[in-house]
């Protein structure tokens, strides 16, 4: 057992098991050796690579959509750009610098990240340093303050929110819990089963898993109030399913390839499918309408990620192979196309943003 894995035991032996979401919320965030709160966590090196570490042209199509429905929206005044869990700092500075092209909205931006960790905190600081519009740094989604247009972005950000899981039983669901075995942590059953809101009509038989995000949800919810009070929108990009399905989706990832979940906490990204119905629907108990979600190829196709590929190809030829790789990468099936999806959030009245006609 590593460090934070022996802590965890221990927290376990006398306080009893603990929740999939603590697990995550520990090996993730503890600020002592979780993985975003002490690692650089992303990138080629790191132990996943992002959209927005495979090319610039991502957040260049971002920034045009963001730019697109603050125009539709007749120019607001004072809009936020919120990066929710920026990771890096590369969707916002590529956004940024895209957004040269379209002075207008940036020199009315205030850009606000949304970030746990300090770490990841000070690598974004040291890449926005001669950011044109003012940035400024805020932990959590409630300390941005609730009175101007907010266009948000959230790339791989959603999946790694602390998930539950059931599991259907003799007895009924019951919760997925960590435990401490003689030598390693394991997933055992809570003893009790647990009343779930699902569908009646759903028969499922033993073995099923249910997972559920309770804070994806609520904070959609939120940052629909802020949209249909305000005005603004909000794109969700991330890998998982347009319905709930039944099915285990946590998965760690370690230097780009699969891992134990409990195995290394700390040393691993861990993350869940996002359930964009639920996301869906959060958004629109806070009055905003939901559009999509849209598979990610289609949504980059229809903001014209080819023509701009062949663009950056030809302008950089000895990265041509480079460019055309990482465009393939997030449009074909086989890779994040299809498995990648986008939602997008507006005020109810707005037009249908870009790629979600
Ligand atoms: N959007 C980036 C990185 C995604 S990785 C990209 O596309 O490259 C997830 C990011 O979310 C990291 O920056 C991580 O530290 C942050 N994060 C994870 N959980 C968070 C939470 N609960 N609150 C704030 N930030 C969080």
């Amino acid at each position: 057992m590593n460090p934070l894995a022996r802590r965890i035991a221990r927290m376990i032996e006398m306080d009893g098991p603990i929740g999939i979401g603590t697990f995550m919320m520990l090996a993730l965030h503890d600020r002592e050796m979780g993985f975003y709160a002490t690692r650089e966590s992303i990138g080629a090196k790191g132990a996943f690579i992002t959209a927005p570490e495979m090319t610039q042209i991502f957040g260049e199509l971002i920034a045009l959509w963001c730019a697109t429905c603050w125009r539709e929206q007749g120019r607001p005044a004072a809009p936020l750009l919120v990066d929710l869990g920026p990771g890096r700092g590369m969707l916002v500075s590529d956004m940024l610098r895209a957004l040269r092209a379209a002075p207008d909205f940036l020199e009315s931006l205030e850009v606000v990240l949304v970030e746990a960790s300090a770490k990841l905190e000070s690598v974004q600081r040291g890449r926005l340093t001669d950011a044109a519009p003012p940035v400024r740094w805020v932990r959590r989604w409630n300390e941005l303050g609730r009175d101007r247009p907010v266009f948000v972005v959230a790339n791989e950000f959603f999946d790694a929110l602390p998930i539950r899981q059931f599991v259907m039983t003799e007895r009924g669901w019951c919760e997925r819990m960590v435990v401490s075995k003689a030598d390693a942590l394991a997933f055992g059953l809570s003893p009790q089963p647990v009343q779930l809101p699902i569908r009646e009509d759903r028969i499922v038989g033993e073995g099923a898993v249910y997972e559920i995000c309770p804070a994806a949800p609520s904070l959609a919810q939120e940052i629909g109030e802020a949209i249909a009070t305000n005005g603004g929108a909000a794109l969700v990009i991330d890998y998982g399913h347009a319905e709930q399905a039944y099915g285990d989706t946590l998965q760690a990832l370690r230097s780009h390839a699969q891992a134990d979940v409990l195995a290394a906490p700390g040393e691993a990204d861990i993350s869940a499918h996002v359930d964009f119905a639920a996301l869906a629907e959060g958004a629109r108990r806070g009055g905003a309408r939901a559009h999509g979600p849209v598979d990610q190829r289609d949504f980059l196709q229809t903001l014209g990620i080819g023509p701009r590929g062949e663009q950056l190809a030809r302008a950089n030829p000895e990265r041509a192979e480079e460019i055309r790789g990482a465009l393939a990468r997030l449009t074909q099936t086989e890779a994040m196309g299809t498995l990648f999806k986008a939602l997008a959030l507006t005020p109810a009245g707005a037009s249908v943003p870009l790629g979600f006609a």
